[in-house]
């Protein structure tokens, strides 16, 4: 179903770095064309497939950001007090228009139409109002606390571009626009297997040397987190006959296959023989760290379709920092999304660390106050890819950029919060 062009990832030497690799995606994956109409309120996660431009003018009319006066500017003395003539009432959501003559100031309340006339708002905690008459004080500028009709949007502006991801605030823009339903793209297909003789079904009887399944929990999360629709395919056990037909059947219906485990040096060919089989793999032996085998290929599906393959480690941590950093970019460009891209805080490490050159790293680190008022990053004890507790006790992942070959307490380094990975 996956858009893919047929030298799609032509790529085959030894390490591909994570910017060619991001790079090589945006060329080479079409997004998926299909379009629906949704209500606003189900338009969460979802990707805009047209730009929104604004029907109407935000706010719609000029008027007051506070509760109290509105008055002319002009009237109003520079060198002290001036005291008006309160000529009238108005509240927000009120129909009638007021006008004001010279010397008068009208009562309004925060949202209300600003009167005719009236260009500035003293708030109500500034003045002095002896019955009918208000006194205000010098200084204030000519149009203060007053909200322009278009300041916000101007009618016919594009305020949500094409391929925007929708969240709570664009939803909540289109809907302050008006606007009742959002048409996006469909949202993508995934199956999801684990592979390994030793892996089983948590709630199944666990036999000696098997360890329960938690990559397709782990996988389930995080593809709906990115609003994809996720078809649960179970645990294949490491037979490459199998993998093939189970391959060959998923590609029809599904956009992306992602597969975990069965991926390290000593398995590589048990995948390759599988995907090989049945589609085109090229080893994507990924820059990067926990992770580097990870392979990708397409899967013909008949009729000129095509599913994406992504296979991914087996190590747990390795399967979140591929995903995040590999499955995630090629799905949003996939789903038509514009590619956020990632902005690594600095923050300062509480450790010393060496690297290999010429591969990313990511580190897993809580985040803590130190005395000095500085956040300091401090690394999870244990390094394994298969920890999986390193997940849960820390707050994101520290990302070492390629050239980067030690780092010392001390040091300025980039942070990535869970929250922003998955995003
Ligand atoms: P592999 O790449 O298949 O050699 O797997 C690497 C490590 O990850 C092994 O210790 C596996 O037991 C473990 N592993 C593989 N798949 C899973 C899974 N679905 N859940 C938890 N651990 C797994
Ligand atoms: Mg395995």
């Amino acid at each position: 179903m996956a858009q893919l062009t047929d030298d799609c990832f032509a790529f085959s030497g030894p390490l591909l770095r994570l910017d060619d690799m991001e790079r090589l995606i945006g060329e080479r994956i079409v997004p998926v064309t299909e379009t629906e109409k949704v209500p606003l309120h189900g338009a969460r996660g979802r990707v805009l497939a047209n730009e929104l431009k604004a029907p109407v003018n935000l706010p719609p009319f000029d008027n007051s950001a506070v509760d109290g006066y509105a008055v002319r500017h002009a009237d109003l003395r520079a060198d002290g007090d001036t005291t008006l003539t309160i000529a009238g009432r108005l509240t927000a959501g009120q129909r009638e228009t007021l006008s004001l003559e010279e010397g008068q100031a009208i009562r309004i309340f925060t949202g209300a139409a600003m009167p005719k006339g009236a260009d500035t708002v003293f708030m109500q905690e500034d003045v002095k109002v002896d019955g009918d008459r208000v006194t205000v004080p010098k200084g204030l500028k000519p149009g203060a606390n007053r909200r322009l009709a278009g300041e916000d949007v101007s009618a016919g502006s594009t305020v949500l571009p094409s391929g925007t991801v929708l969240d709570a605030q664009q939803i909540a823009l289109a809907a302050a626009l008006g606007v009742t339903e959002l048409v996006v793209r469909r949202r993508l297909k995934v199956a999801i297997f684990s592979t390994g003789d030793e892996v089983v079904e948590p709630g199944t009887a666990r036999g000696a040397g098997a360890i329960f399944d938690s990559n397709r929990a782990l996988l389930t999360g995080l593809l709906d987190r990115l609003g994809a629709l996720v078809t649960d395919l179970g645990i294949l056990a490491d037979d490459p006959g199998m993998l093939s037909a189970e391959l060959r059947r998923a590609a029809t219906g599904h956009d992306l296959i992602l597969t975990s485990g069965g991926m390290s040096t000593g398995e590589a060919d048990f995948v390759r023989k599988a995907v090989e089989a049945v589609g085109n793999l090229v080893f994507w032996r990924v820059a990067i760290k926990p992770g580097r085998p990870v392979a990708l290929g397409v899967i013909p599906a008949g009729s000129g379709q095509s599913a994406a393959f992504v296979g991914l480690p087996g190590n747990p941590v390795a399967v979140f920092v591929t995903f995040v950093r590999v499955v995630k970019p090629l799905l949003r460009r996939l789903s038509g999304a514009r590619q956020d891209r990632l902005l690594p805080l600095p923050v300062r490490a509480a450790f010393a660390y060496r690297k290999k050159k010429d591969r990313r790293e990511y580190v897993r680190v809580a985040l803590r106050r130190a005395a000095d008022g500085e956040i300091d990053a401090v690394k999870h004890p244990q390094d394994g890819a298969g920890i999986i507790t390193s997940l849960t006790e820390t707050d994101g992942l520290l990302e070492l950029p390629e050239d980067v070959t030690s780092i010392e307490p001390g040091a300025r380094v980039g942070f990535l919060s869970y929250a922003a990975l998955m995003e």
